[in-house]
């Protein structure tokens, strides 16, 4: 297959004009045009499997939320400062989901947005400047919030009032949980000798950079006490796991049976349309806009509301958090099966559309970047769409629309089994 010389030319003038910034998926390209559902084409009409788009969360271009996003457009977009009508519906539908406690919330456009906020209103809440993340964590890409995105830092030392975390992992004779919480108790005493005191620890609650870590359910208890007995805020990053991707709830958080101080939202919100949001307890947001003023333009427009509101309506009126629960454990016992087939799988964990698949070398079990890159490109060439994620790189991050159907896990699985074979055979 030759790289036609018209894209080559395109990529060249890209580079030429993006820099060092420009960054494209694969060896070749793709040049897309559309999106439905769970499936992408490109401009020659190829179709792909989207396997890991999760900002379509409820499936490409839904046509009720675009309907709604192209209504609202036409009738009032505004910033938040007059009263509308379509805004608080949201907002009230947006907090009843949500424990009790978290009843008010702050828009924005972004998850970094959402999460620099978090950060503001948790040193505000706690008088303490430290932060504790997992070491190859992403939360956005502000100042602040890139000190606390150890996957961003390269060649970048992190600032001293950050200290980093292993990914959840069972250890040493230790659970997962008494081991997470012990690593935090760990973290604390090293922020401390530093002479800085625990603001808040931030977590994706499915660890999406780190590799995906989603069992045991409830793991995330022990470290929450952990933090609160040290009088910092446990900041929920619900970007990734939010919105019903990991199955059997909305959020991330109710897998683990805590309540957050704060939850951040960002990506699937509004289903492509560019929203975030930071949901906290009252009096929490209180003692930060008595200290200092928040002001954002876009968030919370009423078109950006009109997307949000319906994306709730979407998930609720097509069972999307069920449909991720019951797809995606279809999925992952396909993948495990597929697993027992191929010692280059290492590993297979997650929850609900949201699956992380180790490769590794089987003769020394070390993380295999490369079979990982191999395998996105065969994939690729078989019309799936598919990234990696991890410390090593060597982790397929699975998290198709919530729209994916079994069927479309399947082929997934099939063409992985037959490009691992082909693999082997070569
Ligand atoms: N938090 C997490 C867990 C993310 O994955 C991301 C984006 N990859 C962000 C925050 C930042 O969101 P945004 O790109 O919308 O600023």
């Amino acid at each position: 297959e030759g790289f036609p010389p018209e894209l080559a030319e395109r990529v060249a003038k890209r580079q030429a004009s993006l820099g060092a910034s420009s960054v494209l998926f694969y060896e070749q390209p793709i040049d897309m045009a559309s999106a439905k559902g769970a499936y992408m084409y490109d401009v020659s009409g190829r179709k792909y499997l989207d396997v890991y788009n999760n900002v379509p969360s409820v499936g490409h271009c839904h046509p009720r939320v675009v309907e709604a996003i192209a209504r609202q457009a036409g009738e009032l977009n505004i910033h938040t400062r007059y009263l509308n009508r379509v805004v608080e519906a949201y907002t009230e539908k947006l907090l009843s989901k949500f424990p009790e406690d978290l009843s008010n919330v702050v828009l924005t456009c972004t998850g970094s947005e959402s999460n620099d906020l978090a950060m503001r209103i948790a040193r505000i809440a706690t008088g303490a400047e430290g932060f504790i993340v997992t070491e190859a964590a992403y939360h956005g890409n502000t100042a602040l919030v890139t000190e606390i995105s150890p996957s961003s830092l390269r060649k970048r030392k992190p600032a001293p009032f950050v200290c980093t975390i292993a990914a959840p992992a069972a250890r040493d004779g230790m659970s997962v949980e008494a081991n997470f919480a012990a690593s935090i108790e760990q973290a604390i005493a090293e922020l401390k000798s530093r002479g800085i005191g625990l603001a808040a620890l931030i977590i994706d609650t499915i660890f999406s950079s780190d590799g995906i870590y989603a069992d045991p359910a409830g793991f995330l208890k022990a470290a929450t006490d952990v933090v609160h007995r040290a009088g910092g805020l446990v900041i929920a990053d619900e970007v990734q796991p939010g919105f019903g991707r990991t199955g059997g709830g909305l959020w991330g958080f109710e897998r683990h049976g805590v309540t957050p101080d704060i939850v951040t939202m960002g990506k699937p919100m509004g289903n492509g349309f560019p929203m975030g949001g930071v949901v906290t307890r009252p009096e929490l947001l209180k003692r930060f806009c008595e200290e200092t003023g928040y002001f954002n333009t876009f968030g919370g427009n009423p078109v950006a509301a009109a997307a949000g509101h319906a994306v709730l309506q979407v998930i609720e009126d097509e069972g999307l958090i069920e449909r991720s629960g019951t797809v995606g454990s279809h999925f992952k016992r396909s993948l495990q099966a597929l697993q027992a087939a191929h010692p280059e799988i290492g590993d297979v964990r997650g929850a609900g559309l949201f699956i992380g698949l180790d490769f590794i070398a089987p003769e020394t079990a070390e993380p295999d970047a490369a079979l990982a890159s191999h395998a996105i490109n065969q994939l690729k060439q078989n019309g799936i769409l598919i990234g990696a994620a991890g410390k090593y790189g060597a982790t397929l991050k699975i998290r198709p629309p919530l729209c994916f159907s079994s069927d479309d896990a399947d082929f997934f699985t099939g063409t992985l089994d037959t490009i691992l074979k082909a693999r082997r055979g070569a």
